[in-house]
């Protein structure tokens, strides 16, 4: 059996149930587990002695939309694309990824699959959960052949077809999602469990104004059955809360999903922005998870705190969403974000943002063997670079790692002890290939008209 040591001048370790920086330890991997941490170098087949680095269990970033991420990087900055300043994911990513997706062929998404895992990767993740289209399965094959631990979870709607016309006010249209779930059940019997078991499946139905009563309960029946986790977009605007208040007797979301029976632990609510105090004291009580991507909130003038969700008591862990997937940068993002709030600088502390996506994100999606330094815990590791000069001299990594650090600092992502980034470098691949070959296809999406129509109609 291979295996690998790692010297780390620290290592991110757990003792009694809580994070412990251990000083000057090696880890050492066999196969596929973590078999040791010891303070004497073990003997191995391949050593990593350099200085500087700070080993922690692999990062999860647990949702992402890497796909429509590249198709709409720098186009829906400052402003663009938003109508009556509305959100854009009805004015351009909804409607354009599902109108390139159409368009491409399988060869060409796959190339932009490939550079969106590719980016998830360097931005420090072992393990993501990427909601995206289910014309895209392409998704898969990506994940699969490039190593990384990969929640897939493809859209169900029941109005598949939902788009903001010229007044920034959605339009809902489309089927009653059973043609979706048939793709999600065809998509499960193919991949689940691929890769050696890291290719797994999410439910994803889309978000509460996406989707009908039948459909979210058909949701939650089938990931029951199958034990997987359900995830959705709750509370994202105050135009969503408008839209199911007038649906659904006054409900709010968070209400609407409780009375379908969603809110619950197997649960996690991406967004939440626009969930009342109420909302937030009636998750906390079902056990429900809030996914906090402060960031892509943050370009439209949005606060998402991640300390808002936390002081209500509801289990909180952080991913990057549809932008920019430097899961170090999120942190960072998620404490000051926090910070500025609330006025006070004890919110959202480095321990607490690094605890979200490690031991909280393993326990949210039932992988105790991820998100942790132990014998016998998954061998998944992302490795920081600490010697960059902003990075020191350091008395703290962690506040170093939250405060100062950024993807440029990712020095190696493992997963299941094989190496996918080293040195910085996706070493299985030619990146300077796969960058543009997804530029290629990306650059068809944009000659569409009503891709120059997004932003000028
Ligand atoms: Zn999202």
């Amino acid at each position: 059996m291979s295996t690998i040591a790692i010297f780390g001048n620290y290592v991110l370790s757990r003792r009694d149930g809580a994070q412990e920086v251990l000083r000057d330890h090696w880890v050492l991997l066999e196969g596929r587990r973590i078999a040791a941490v010891t303070r004497d170098r073990p003997s191995a087949t391949e050593v990593f002695d350099r200085p500087g680095r700070f080993v922690l269990p692999g990062l999860m970033n647990l949702h992402n939309h890497c796909f429509s991420e590249a198709v709409a990087r720098t186009h829906t900055e400052d402003g663009n694309g938003r109508r009556n300043n509305q959100s854009i994911v009805y004015t351009v990513l909804l409607p354009l990824t599902k109108r390139g997706a159409d368009l491409l062929s399988p060869q060409e998404r796959l190339a932009i699959a490939r550079l969106g895992i590719l980016q998830l990767l360097k931005g420090g993740a072992t393990t993501v959960m990427e909601p995206f289209r289910n014309t895209i399965p392409e998704m898969f094959d990506a994940a699969e052949e490039m190593g990384i631990r990969f929640f897939g979870a493809p859209y169900l709607f029941s109005t598949s077809d939902a788009k903001a016309g010229p007044d920034g006010v959605v339009h809902y249209a489309g089927d009653d999602g059973q043609a979706d779930m048939d793709t999600w059940n065809a998509l499960y019997q193919r991949w689940n469990r691929r890769g050696d078991g890291r290719i797994g499946l999410a439910m994803s139905p889309h978000a509460t104004d996406t989707c009908g009563p039948d459909l979210l309960r058909a949701c939650a029946a089938r990931a029951r059955e199958l034990d997987i986790p359900i995830t959705t977009h709750l509370a994202q605007s105050q135009a969503e809360v408008a839209t199911i208040g007038s649906r659904h007797g006054g409900r709010t979301p968070a209400e609407y999903l409780d009375w379908l029976g969603l809110l619950a632990p197997d649960l996690m609510a991406v967004h939440c922005i626009a969930s009342t105090d109420g909302d937030l004291k009636l998750m906390a009580a079902r056990g429900a998870t809030v996914l906090n991507c402060p960031r892509v909130f943050a370009r439209s003038g949005v606060t998402a705190a991640f300390s808002r969700f936390a002081e209500h008591g509801v289990r909180t862990v952080v991913g990057t969403d549809g932008y920019n997937m430097d899961l170090l940068g999120e942190l960072n993002a998620a404490s000051m974000i926090s910070k500025i709030a609330s006025a006070r600088a004890d919110v959202a502390n480095a321990p607490d943002l690094i605890e979200s996506v490690t031991a909280t994100a393993a326990a949210v999606i039932k992988r105790p063997d991820l998100g942790t330094i132990a014998p016998g815990a998954t061998a998944d590791l992302t490795v920081v670079d600490l010697t960059h000069p902003h990075l020191q001299p350091l008395f703290d990594p962690r506040r170093g790692l939250v405060t100062l650090g950024n993807r440029a600092n990712i020095d190696q992502v493992i997963v299941d002890g094989r190496v996918l980034i080293d040195a910085g470098r996706y070493i299985h691949g030619d990146e300077t290939a796969m960058v543009s070959a997804a530029s290629a296809a990306i650059g068809k999406i944009w000659d569409l008209p009503e891709a120059q129509a997004a932003f000028n109609g």
